[in-house]
């Protein structure tokens, strides 16, 4: 039986690179639902390539633009439209595999939708984790749903630990969380104030969306790693430690009781964890390139430099602050970055909105209880961000 296969996010980089696992291995796995926010244009041409049995955009307007030219090209996909319909069908019931590959906190319910369906969720979207924490995993639980990482550092850790990761969790001292350093590691932290977006963007060893680029060269991408890490692998806050290996060839690593490290290597391509995920246990061709050992780059490792990277930490302090810090950080850092990215705030003020977020906002005991308590932590931390970035622009 092929897997049928709901990509949320199709249109984006780990949504476009699922799709071209999937082109590779037609006899197993079937798209039956393709989603997107913008790029109606290559909804479009995916749809005419891959005939999906649904496909969904944000409103009713753009849904009906793309019905009718499917209809025009003879195509019989059905275009729903809004958020409820993503939750939908990542909870459809032939759907087998769902790719969260939405950037940001949308993702969430859908997420969610998918974990209590008893979904293989295949997990690109990690603030939809970092807001969800014990709340998600517990949905997780409580569905049945298989959870496997895609982002490359926790996938490392999960095909380092074959078994059920949890089941580790006694013979493991920590786990180390490799970080390229993006494209400002080596520079005078006293410049990092002009640095425009698209030089943000410009990173040395992946091509991601604009988004996740941003956070690779503040770090705020590793600090919600941490927090990722600490929900997939349940691992306490000490047991996580980041290294800047700027080649990114180690993936991450697990430091065991017995001092042995496991670790797990290849070229930065994401199709490797992706089809990982697809496959999971099978090992399917990726797509990517063999690491060629007797040309490769010096491997090298170093320490984060806090004048560079002040956000980092932010993932420890969030971890030990109250429940819910972990979703005020994340909602900080999507309004700081949106805020970034259209030229509002400079960027080392990513930082300084982050930061006056988390310590402004105190999440109300049993704020994480709920989806609804969850979404309206976020909404009030996005409140807050938003005004210090009104400040600061002024
Ligand atoms: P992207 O910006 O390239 O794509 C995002 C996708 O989500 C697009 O299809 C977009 O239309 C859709 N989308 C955006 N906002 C939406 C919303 N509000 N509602 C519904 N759909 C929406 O992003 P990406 O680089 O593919 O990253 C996706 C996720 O995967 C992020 O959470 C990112 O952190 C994670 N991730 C990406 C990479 C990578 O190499 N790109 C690696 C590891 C993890
Ligand atoms: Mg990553």
């Amino acid at each position: 039986m092929r897997r049928r296969v709901c990509i949320l996010g199709a249109t984006g980089s780990i949504g476009t690179s699922t799709l071209g696992v999937i082109a590779r291995h037609p006899e197993r796995f079937e798209v039956f639902a393709l989603t997107a926010q913008q790029r109606v244009d290559l909804l479009f041409e995916q749809c005419l390539a891959w005939r999906p049995r649904f496909a969904v955009l944000p409103t009713d307007a753009a849904a009906a633009g793309l019905r009718g030219r499917l209809r025009d090209a003879g195509v019989a996909t059905e275009v729903l439209s809004g958020a409820g319909a993503l939750c939908e069908l990542a909870a459809h019931p032939e759907v087998d595999t769902v790719m969260a590959a939405i950037v940001g906190a949308a993702g969430l319910a859908p997420c969610l939708a998918a974990a209590r369906a008893g979904k293989r969720l295949l997990l690109a979207n990690k603030e939809a984790l970092v807001l969800g924490g014990a709340f998600f995993v517990e949905a997780v639980r409580a569905g049945g749903a298989q959870l496997l990482p895609i982002d490359s550092e926790h996938s490392a850790i999960f095909q380092c630990l074959p078994e059920d990761p949890r089941v580790w969790r006694e013979r493991i001292d920590h786990i180390v969380l490799t970080a390229s350093g993006g494209p400002f590691r080596t520079r005078d932290p006293e410049t990092l104030a002009d640095v425009t977006p698209d030089q943000a963007c410009a990173h040395p060893n992946w091509v991601m969306g604009r988004k996740i680029s941003v956070d690779s060269a503040t770090m705020m991408n590793k600090a919600l790693e941490v927090i990722e890490a600490r929900w997939l692998f349940d691992l306490a806050p000490e047991q996580i430690k980041v290294v800047i290996h700027p080649q990114s060839i180690v993936h991450s690593m697990v430091v065991c009781r017995d001092c042995s490290v496991l670790a797990q290597l290849g070229t930065p391509d994401m199709s490797v964890p992706i089809a990982y995920g697809l496959a999971f246990p099978e090992r399917v061709e990726s797509g990517a390139a063999a690491l060629d050992f007797m040309n490769l780059a010096p491997l090298t490792f170093e320490a984060a430099d806090e004048r560079i990277f002040p956000g980092l930490a932010l993932a420890w302090q969030a971890l030990r602050g109250p429940d819910g810090s972990s979703a005020v950080l994340n909602a900080a850092n999507e309004v700081a970055v949106a805020a970034f990215l259209a030229g509002t705030i400079r960027f080392d003020e990513i930082h300084t909105v982050n930061m006056r977020t988390i310590e402004a906002v105190l999440p109300a005991s049993g704020a994480t209880a709920s989806l609804e308590g969850i979404l309206g932590l976020d909404a009030q931390a996005r409140r807050r961000a938003a005004a210090f970035v009104d400040a600061l622009a002024r």
